[in-house]
């Protein structure tokens, strides 16, 4: 049994059962909110070491992965760096890129510099009524907030992951 605790609090606990060519996880976890039973194995593989014995590493438990890897990285599920990359991170950029982009839009019929990052001069262009320049502002401020939580978000969760970060080392007996 793993615990992990952060500022004194039990945040996540896990039951680990090893055998010989597989490990089998069992734990909860909470995700936008929900809670949710995980069960399953992860094989094991074995490499010979240079003065006898062997040790043994994970086959990334990831659907089409199968990475041969010392260390899995474990959010909802446990999986290796290349797919938390790839699965997270990718996902996350492309949702607050969204956003951004929205908001250079707006900010290009508005004359601003492009860049959600960039000065906000709040001038109005000399041809747009006062009423679609409040919609815009309003607008492109919404879009701004949601997309700067979510790169905020983005930070947090790859602090928590580095957090959660577990090392299994056994040695086959
Ligand atoms: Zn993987």
């Amino acid at each position: 049994m793993w615990n992990w605790s952060s500022r004194g609090v039990l945040r996540a606990s896990i039951h680990v059962r090893a055998q010989e060519d597989h490990v089998f996880l069992t734990y909860t976890a909470t995700e936008n909110g929900e809670r949710r039973e995980y069960s399953y194995p992860v094989r094991l593989d074995w490499t010979p070491c240079q003065y006898g014995g062997a040790r043994p590493w994970f086959l990334c438990p990831a659907r089409g992965c199968g990475r041969r890897v010392a260390i899995l990285y474990g959010g909802a599920v446990f999986a290796c760096r290349h797919c938390y990359r790839l699965a997270y991170e990718s996902q996350r950029e492309r949702d607050y890129n969204r956003l951004a982009g929205r908001a250079d839009k707006i900010r290009q019929r508005l004359g601003w510099p492009v860049g959600i990052l960039n000065a906000t001069p709040r001038t109005k262009p000399k041809a747009m009524h006062w009423r679609t320049f409040w919609r815009l502002t309003a607008e492109h401020d919404a879009l701004v907030g949601a997309a700067l939580a979510g790169m905020s978000e983005h930070l947090g969760i790859t602090e928590r992951r580095l957090e959660a970060q577990a090392r299994f080392v056994s040695s086959k007996t």
